[in-house]
């Protein structure tokens, strides 16, 4: 199995080819195809797995597909994630891995002053990687608004609960479009975390690494 055999665009291969990776690995190879047809997905799969590639790869090519970003154009991809370190790991890849097209993304989190976050998502954002506190204190700024989401991803689901954000999930999820795909993430699946997952994902196909 080839990226290209998953029907990526060319520059999204060419970036790929730049990072060096020449194969899916298994989670890509099962989670790409589902994702490009625009089902929901429950992922459970730790970190090191690829799982960043699996998710931001199809995300990207949809966006590409669609109509060309200009300007100040709503944010349309969403990545929530617990903690700083991890919501920059995921805003590197998508960078990388969008390098050849026009798509731009940020990352947002808490502990640093918001000035140069809040002046990033004004010059004109399409994918977002934020922390859940973060994201709902400039949520209520009134510096993002989350209405025109088509694609939610909730990373390391278990993670997010443990920190007790769930509360602040759920919030999030009433903020959402219902019209989305939702891709959820989890590196263990215990009886809290399947009932969240019922919350957010539609039709789903599950893929586990
Ligand atoms: P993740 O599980 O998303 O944190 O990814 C773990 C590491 O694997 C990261 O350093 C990625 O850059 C790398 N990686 C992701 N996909 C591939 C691939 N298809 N081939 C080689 N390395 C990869």
């Amino acid at each position: 199995m080839t990226f290209k055999e998953l029907g990526l665009v060319e520059p999204i291969l060419r970036a790929l080819q730049d990072q060096g990776y020449e194969n899916p690995t298994p989670i890509q190879a099962q989670s790409i195809p589902v994702l490009l047809k625009g089902k929901d997905l429950l992922g459970v799969a730790q970190t090191g797995t690829g799982k960043t590639a699996a998710f931001s790869i199809p995300i990207l090519q949809h966006l590409y597909n669609g109509a060309p970003p200009k300007g100040r154009r709503p944010i349309k991809a969403l990545v929530v994630t617990p903690t700083r370190e991890l919501a920059i790991q995921i805003d590197e890849n998508f960078k990388a891995y969008a390098k050849y097209t026009d798509i731009r993304n940020t990352v947002i989190y808490g502990g640093v002053k918001q000035a140069q976050q809040v002046n990033r998502l004004k010059s004109g954002i399409d994918v977002l990687v934020a922390t859940p506190g973060r994201l709902l204190d400039l949520i209520n700024q009134g510096f993002i608004t989350l209405k025109h989401i088509e694609y939610f991803v909730l990373d390391e689901a278990d993670q997010m609960l443990d920190m007790g954000f769930i509360h602040d999930i759920k919030k999030l999820l009433k903020l959402l479009p219902h019209e989305r795909q939702s891709l959820f993430f989890s590196a263990t699946m215990p009886k809290t975390i399947v009932e969240l997952s019922r919350q957010i994902l539609g039709d789903f196909e599950r893929v586990t690494i």
